[in-house]
């Protein structure tokens, strides 16, 4: 078995510390890509970080673990028609993945090679009073968001064990799985291109140390992420015939699904408060509390639509000044399930060539809409008795006197929450692109196993959904390969 990655081991210390994973963004394993400027976002481009390194994104992400809500994976069985992508089919996958304190419930996962945290004593008095600004409004307390509520509050559940992060090369590449002799890890490599016979994949042209080689595979799994899996198939001629025409490739399987429904979570940043007394860094990760709800309401249950969560630091867009850390929190407010789809395209067909990253943010009026709820939502918390000790004024938004005033401060203020997904569509129907094998369906033999294949997004930060899909293909189908 061969692994290739495009990026080198993981070795830089800050890494591992959790308060330190916004300063990786930017840094030499990061492949920090640009979008195109979105209209919906007053014009702007989003910086876009992901990881180049054994591990991916989950080397540089904020390591909050949310499963999602059960009816996030009813859609997904439904649009496949295969009940191992329902809760109750993913129920028994999840707890293999997670080692959480309350592991053997019957809900959560115990002595799995993922650790989930609890936080408690460390939880900033700042998120303690958002917590209690939000159960003042009627939304239930949760003890993390992992057993199939998510309306409510409660501290975020974290992939942190002994004040450390925990990567998937952590937790899965173990020394004893390192040392297996049938694995060779092939790093800063990447694969150029994909050779195709038929209907099978025969070989793949990998860029790395060694100049250009060709590796011959009977299998393959492509877990380049949501980006680059469909940039990769177009590079190889798979994928639409008249984005491939424009991008100087020949096509060879003319698939209109490849880098299609892309979407991906925004955040406003942020709904700003200066505070009256200095408020104490963050012991965990910053975003120590995400509070889910419906639109409208505190009271109702179900699948959340809006999200409003907790920083304990001075988090904005680049349009607006953040004042010094210490002085000042953001209230992060978001919608869970935007109806905006976007799309990944290539520039040219070699690997040095731009990405043409489109999410199309903000493009529906329902997006909009639930917006102007999220923010509204977030200053009903914010201005709640439970922060008064807190709370010296609000600096953002201010005063805004017209719907087109609250679009405007909206699109200002979002930034991605990092969640792109859905370009490799997996589903029964035609346009769809992996099967609910996870095979490409117009291929014997390629599979595509990371958060490209979701058909659509979880309620949260979708990282332990990811891992439910590659737990799942582990399972059900890379069993019978070997
Ligand atoms: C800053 C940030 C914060 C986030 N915070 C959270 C969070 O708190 N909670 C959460 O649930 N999610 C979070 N996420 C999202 C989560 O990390 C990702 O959704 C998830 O890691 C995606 O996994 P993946 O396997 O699809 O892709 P990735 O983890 O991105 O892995 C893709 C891998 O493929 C490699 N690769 C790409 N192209 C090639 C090629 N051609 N040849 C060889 N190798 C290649 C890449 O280098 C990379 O290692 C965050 C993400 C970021 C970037």
């Amino acid at each position: 078995m061969l692994l290739i990655e495009a990026g080198a081991e993981a070795a830089d210390p800050d890494i591992w510390n959790p308060a330190a994973w916004p300063l990786l963004q930017g840094r030499d394993y990061d492949w920090d890509y640009r979008t195109e400027p979105q209209a919906g976002t007053a014009g702007r481009v989003h910086r876009w970080a992901r990881g180049r390194l054994v591990g991916g994104s989950s080397c540089l992400h904020a390591m909050g673990y949310m499963r999602g809500h059960p009816s996030d994976y009813q859609a997904w069985a439904d649009t496949t028609g295969d009940s191992r992508w329902s809760w109750e089919g993913l129920l028994p996958v999840f707890q293999a993945i997670e080692d959480h304190p309350l592991g053997g419930d019957g809900i959560h996962g115990k002595e799995g090679p993922l650790p989930v945290y609890l936080p408690a004593d460390e939880v900033s008095p700042v998120a303690r009073a958002f917590i209690e600004a939000g159960a003042s409004l009627g939304l239930p307390r949760l003890q993390g968001h992992n057993n199939g509520e998510m309306i409510g509050v409660t501290p975020n559940s974290l992939n942190i064990r002994d004040g450390r992060r925990v990567t998937v090369a952590d937790a899965w590449l173990t020394p004893a799985v390192r040392s297996r002799p049938n694995l060779t890890i092939l790093t800063q490599a990447r694969v150029r291109r994909l050779k195709l016979d038929g209907n099978q994949v025969c070989s793949l042209e990998i860029v790395g140390r060694q100049g250009l080689v060709e590796a011959f595979a009977d299998q393959v799994v492509l877990c380049a992420g949501a980006l680059e899996s469909p940039a990769l198939l177009m590079r190889s001629g798979i994928g639409p015939q008249g984005k491939l025409d424009a991008a100087g490739v020949g096509c060879v399987i003319d698939m209109p699904g490849v880098g299609r429904n892309l979407q991906d979570h925004l955040l406003g940043a942020g709904n700003f408060y200066a505070a009256r007394k200095p408020v104490p860094p963050s012991r965990l990760q910053h975003s120590e509390s995400m509070a889910y709800m419906r639109a409208g309401t505190f009271a109702a249950n179900g699948q959340p639509e809006i999200v409003v969560g907790c920083g304990i630091a001075p988090i904005v867009s680049e349009c607006f000044q953040a004042p010094a850390a210490g002085t000042a929190y953001s209230l992060l407010f978001g919608i869970t399930h935007p109806t905006s789809r976007g799309s990944i395209g290539i520039s040219g067909a070699e690997i040095g060539d731009r990405l043409i990253i489109d999410p199309a943010y903000l493009q529906t009026g329902r997006d909009r809409e639930l917006f102007r709820q999220a923010l509204e939502a977030a200053r009903a918390v914010g201005h709640r008795d439970e922060l008064a000790d807190w709370r010296e004024r609000e600096l953002l938004p201010g005063t805004l006197n017209s719907v087109a005033e609250i679009d405007d401060f909206v699109a200002q203020s979002v930034i991605t929450h990092h969640h792109p997904c859905g370009t490799c569509r997996m589903g029964k129907d035609a346009d769809a692109v992996v099967d609910s094998d996870l095979r490409l369906k117009a291929l014997d033999n390629l599979f595509i196993v990371d958060a490209s294949i979701m058909p659509s997004l979880t309620s949260g930060p979708i990282h332990a959904a990811v891992l439910a899909i590659a737990e799942t293909f582990a399972r059900t189908v890379a069993y019978d390969m070997v």
